[in-house]
């Protein structure tokens, strides 16, 4: 109870005919009277303090001594201000106001910003490796490669340029000289992690640009690499529609390789389309794309809808079975002769 209700309560006198004194609290200001119990607490120590038995006068129990009260040697109130669980308590009821009152941080705060303040090195770190990861493929570097064979340096192309880096980024430096070696980012695993990563990072974006293209082909080829492996290269052709509307460009990007276990056309055939069909965000926009509906025999109102997706794609329709008859040979150029050669007599009379 604060010094200012010393005007209102009336103290009870003990049997040695001594009372409380309201007057203590100026020179103890962490001391508050309890009416119910007719004594004092403490009331740092009876919120913070750590070790106390159930029966220390000014934490657990009233204290009512009010003749050893105060004094150089025997007050009790003087000596307890003395006391290591008192200053710990006194420091701790500090510590607590100043957060209350938003002067300081908390100890939650704090370990959160120390977890944060570590997560977001470790992502700079590891941000600092994804950039020789990218530094390396893109230049064709093999990553575990020797830089230079006569150096007889076996810790490789990759690790050569983590270390090189890590001299001018001190992150880096700092991560690489205090992480434990199993969570360093460099084993051969995490860096094909990192490549697959990237690499789907890539086709991801790829493909969300191809997507906005109407028109679209798939492309493949058969192709060994250095360790004589069979595999295809899938490639996608479309139409690039971020550049200025009426100025669309035909492009072409690599997706991926997919392993072949036979180079017979059947195999081939097979793996394109079990691949193809994995690439759902393709197959679902290609749904969406618009198609040249066929003539029906029959329901004659559809031929309007097939006549007239036709005019307005006219001139690409040209162009892209004029590149087959160039680029093609055999039954696929004749058949794209004959194409063009229909469409120009057909509408061009027609539209005359
Ligand atoms: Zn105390």
């Amino acid at each position: 109870m604060p010094v200012d209700s010393k005007k209102r309560l009336q103290y009870p006198v003990n049997s040695q005919k001594r009372k409380y004194n309201p007057e203590w609290e100026v020179k103890f200001p962490w001391l508050r009277y309890s009416e119910s119990e007719d004594g004092t607490y403490c009331s740092c120590c009876y919120a913070f303090a750590k070790s106390f038995t159930s029966n220390d006068p000014l934490i657990s129990a009233p204290f009512k001594d009010w003749k050893n009260a105060i004094g150089v040697k025997r007050g009790i109130l003087t000596n307890h201000e003395m006391t290591k669980c008192h200053r710990s308590s006194m420091v701790a009821a500090e510590n607590f106001m100043l957060v209350t009152r938003k002067e300081k941080e908390s100890i939650k705060e704090s370990l959160n910003r120390s977890y944060s303040d570590r997560v977001q090195k470790n992502r700079d770190a590891l941000c600092s490796i994804l950039d020789v990861v990218i530094l390396l493929a893109k230049r064709g570097i093999p990553f575990r490669g020797r830089w230079d064979k006569s150096a007889k340096r076996d810790n490789g192309n990759f690790e050569y340029f983590i270390h090189w880096l890590a001299k001018y980024d001190n992150n880096l430096s700092d991560h690489l000289s205090s992480a434990a070696k199993n969570a360093r980012y460099l084993s051969p695993q995490v860096q094909n992690e990192m490549i697959d990563c990237l690499g789907e990072v890539i086709c991801s974006t790829l493909v969300s640009k191809v997507n906005k293209s109407k028109f679209i082909s798939i492309m493949a080829d058969e192709t060994t690499d250095v360790s004589t492996i069979e595999q295809l290269s899938v490639y996608v052709r479309y139409l690039d529609m971020s550049s200025v509307i009426n100025n669309v460009e035909v492009d072409e990007v690599f997706l991926r390789f997919v392993p072949l276990p036979r180079t017979d056309s059947a195999t081939i055939t097979d793996l394109l389309i079990d691949h193809v069909k994995r690439e759902e965000e393709i197959l679902l926009a290609a749904t969406n794309r618009e198609c040249l509906p066929t003539l029906s025999d029959t329901r004659w109102l559809s031929r309007v809808d097939s006549i007239s997706t036709l005019l307005v794609n006219y001139s690409r329709i040209y162009d892209a079975i004029s590149e087959v008859m160039m680029q093609s040979t055999g039954k696929a150029s004749h058949d794209a002769s004959g194409f063009l050669r229909a469409l120009f007599q057909q509408f061009s009379l027609n539209i005359s």
